[in-house]
């Protein structure tokens, strides 16, 4: 069998790119090892009114698949996935530099269950309501909920997840029915051009979802054509994609950033509790959006959690992934985020706080930290309070939960947490206090994984959220439906003319209704 790198040669020259028509071409970087791993063109405004042209050409052909061909090609681009698992995997890791274990685990798996789940999931989310009403005015009509897609979606997605977070949101866009136009990060397009082969060879028409590669600019120029906006990426940004939103009336769903708390009580499955920090901190080189940021712990185990955290996080191997099983610690995607992890490590050295594992960026060739545990932490330092978005795992000592969540809830982010406890039933009591779209106990990031339950950010993480019902109706406009059938009256009783004994009537009929009860 070919090895990754072979296969990122390879294949990376097959994915078809769309001809450059108003830019240059971008390099895409391999970041584990500094080699360019292929190059897409920066595509302009005007290539990108005439790609959302094209889009809604295609649109209506595709919603006339229905349900059912809709979930045909889901399905069988579920299949193309493992068929293709390798070469998507090796196109992941060339642009990412991340592991094969975090492009298997937290891409392939994610967006193979995701094709499976809206194809099937898809048409029960939006099958039409037949809604009844206590509104005696409609008594006898026919009242449908119908969700009809918006026409053209518009996703653009950040570098760390180029197959979950920028692909995986046009899943459901694409089985609500819609024309998609997905915006990657101009660091990591490669994985979407591939995907976008992919599903038209699974039978998706032409030009039903296309891949606009380009900067920021590029995205900007999308949302001013779109029907509605799927935005991942940072907060800051997300900003921006929300003003120009609103400027246009659209609707915009936003995922942005993070600082997800772990509160670990004493009474804890300390070695549960130690894995999970080990791993959600480190995994993906902790360039995840709910990776697990910091780490609150009662006083009372704090010194054995920091033990048994820190033994785990030394014994992690980093550098350039080689295939499976070659290293826990992939590269740094993204080069301006490794200076925002040495700022938010020297900065908290510098107001007195200890490195007890790692705490350098390593030499090259390739961009890569080490993984890093520190203690002595407080809210004054960057490490606590901003988003780091790298391998480090800051550990505060607590006197007890209140303290806990109240660290923890002091943040403007508020998108996971976790709390550790063997008394699950005071976990999910503290869970509940915590300002975050998703709160874990005695587990981390898993709710990520169960497309049922609404994934979205509380505060300055975002607004709206994916999976889950809602998951799949943001890509639709909502129309009610009441049909009166043709045996009714000829003119209803609260028409033209008024009449003193119908209006009397109908006011007696409205206190009857409405009237009755107790008033206190
Ligand atoms: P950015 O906000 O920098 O970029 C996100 C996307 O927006 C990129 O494709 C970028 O293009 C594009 N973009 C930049 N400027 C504009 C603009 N003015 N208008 C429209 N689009 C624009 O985020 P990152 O790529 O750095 O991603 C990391 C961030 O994403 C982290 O904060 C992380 O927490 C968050 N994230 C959130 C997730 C969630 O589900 N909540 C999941 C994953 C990540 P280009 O890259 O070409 O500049």
């Amino acid at each position: 069998m070919a090895s990754v790198e072979q296969h990122v040669e390879q294949e990376i020259l097959k994915v078809q790119a769309p001809a450059p028509q108003d830019g240059q071409e971008i390099s895409v970087e391999n970041p584990a090892t500094g080699e360019i791993a292929g190059s897409v063109p920066d595509l302009g405004p005007e290539a990108v009114a005439e790609m959302a042209a094209r889009a809604r050409a295609a649109q209506a052909q595709w919603e006339a698949y229905g349900f059912e061909g809709r979930a045909r090609v889901l399905k069988r681009a579920q299949k193309w996935l493992m068929d293709n698992s390798e070469r998507v995997v090796a196109t992941i890791v060339s642009e990412t530099g991340k592991t094969y274990e975090d492009a298997q685990f937290a891409e392939i798996a994610y967006a193979a269950n995701a094709f499976g789940f809206w194809a099937k999931q898809g048409p029960d989310y939006l099958v039409d309501e037949h809604v009844k009403s206590s509104q005696i005015l409609v008594k006898g009509k026919k009242l449908v909920l119908r969700y009809r897609p918006l026409g053209l979606i518009g996703v653009i997605g950040p570098w760390n997840y180029p197959l979950t977070n920028s692909f995986g949101d046009c899943i459901p866009a694409l089985m609500a029915g819609n024309s998609v136009i997905l915006k990657p990060s101009e660091i990591t397009p490669l994985t979407s051009l591939l995907m976008a082969e992919g599903m038209r060879e699974c039978g998706l028409p032409d030009n039903v979802l296309q891949i606009a590669t380009g900067r920021g600019q590029t995205g900007a120029a999308l949302i001013e054509h779109v029907d509605m906006i799927m935005f991942t990426g940072s907060t800051r940004t997300g900003r921006k994609v929300a003003e120009e939103a609103a400027r246009r009336l659209i609707p915009a769903s936003l995922e942005l950033g993070g600082k997800d708390p772990m509160i670990v009580l004493s009474d804890a499955d300390l070695d549960r509790a130690a894995n999970f920090a080990a791993y959600y901190s480190m995994q993906n080189a902790g360039q995840t959006c709910i990776s697990i940021e910091r780490v609150y712990v009662e006083e009372g185990v704090y010194d054995e959690f920091v033990a048994k955290v820190s033994d785990k996080v030394r014994a992690l191997r980093v550098g350039k992934p080689e295939g499976p099983g070659s290293v826990e610690v992939g590269a740094i995607t993204f080069p301006p985020q490794m200076d925002t992890i040495k700022d938010h490590v020297t900065d908290a050295t510098e107001k007195g706080a200890h490195v007890v594992v790692g705490g350098h960026e390593l030499p090259g060739p390739g961009r890569f930290y080490e993984p890093t545990v520190l203690v002595d932490v407080d809210h004054s330092m960057k490490i606590m309070t901003e988003e780091t978005f790298g391998p480090t795992l800051p550990i505060m000592k607590v006197a007890d939960a209140d303290e806990a969540v109240r660290l923890a809830n002091d943040t403007p982010y508020g998108l996971g947490a976790s709390v550790f406890t063997r008394d699950a039933q005071r976990g999910e009591a503290i869970a509940r206090r915590l300002e975050a779209g998703a709160a874990n106990v005695n587990d981390a990031m898993i709710n990520y994984t169960v497309l049922e339950l609404p994934m979205g950010g509380a505060k300055a993480s975002g607004l709206g959220s994916r999976h889950g019902a809602g998951g799949i109706r943001k890509y639709c406009s909502q129309q009610a439906i009441v049909v009166t059938s043709r045996l009714a009256m000829k003119r209803e009783v609260h028409m033209f003319p008024y009449k003193r004994r119908t209006s009397r009537l109908l006011a007696g009929l409205f206190k009857l209704l409405y009237g009755r009860g107790r008033r206190d």
